[in-house]
């Protein structure tokens, strides 16, 4: 990354080192997963979270393509977006796709934390998360 790249908001990901990683909330009563992270749990309300991160891994659960630019979106469209289920903790989280072509995916295919550009913002380039399937020729 070079300095001029800045994360698309603070506390979503890691991505120091070779593998990205999301970073989460859980609460230390209920054990409930909580993406993006809060302050307090969304089940039982306790303010007993923690912060903790995801594994590079998880499974495809669902995908789309948008194609119109969504009100304040920066994104160039058209893009895929997919839910993605982290074994960790259960948790599905929605992210960027990095393919466009989403012909070849499937339900439950393998896919790993990537981060990429998505845009650029007064001379700074704006980078977040992305799944990326692991299969290869996709
Ligand atoms: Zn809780």
């Amino acid at each position: 990354m070079n300095d001029n790249a800045i994360p698309i908001k603070n506390g979503f990901f890691l991505w120091e080192g070779a593998e990205p990683k999301l970073l989460i909330s859980k609460c230390k009563l209920c054990n409930t997963p909580a993406f993006p992270q809060t302050s307090y749990c969304p089940n039982c309300a306790s303010d007993q979270v923690e912060v903790v991160q995801l594994g590079s891994r998880g499974k495809l659960r669902n995908f789309t393509k948008v194609r119109n630019m969504p009100p304040e979106c920066r994104i160039a469209v058209p893009y895929g977006v997919g839910i993605a289920e982290f074994p960790e903790y259960n948790i599905r989280i929605m992210g960027l796709l990095t393919i466009h072509d989403l012909s070849k995916l499937r339900p439950g295919m393998e896919i790993k934390l990537v981060v990429g550009r998505v845009y650029e913002e007064q001379g700074q380039e704006v980078f977040t998360y992305k799944f990326q399937p692991v299969e290869e020729g996709i």
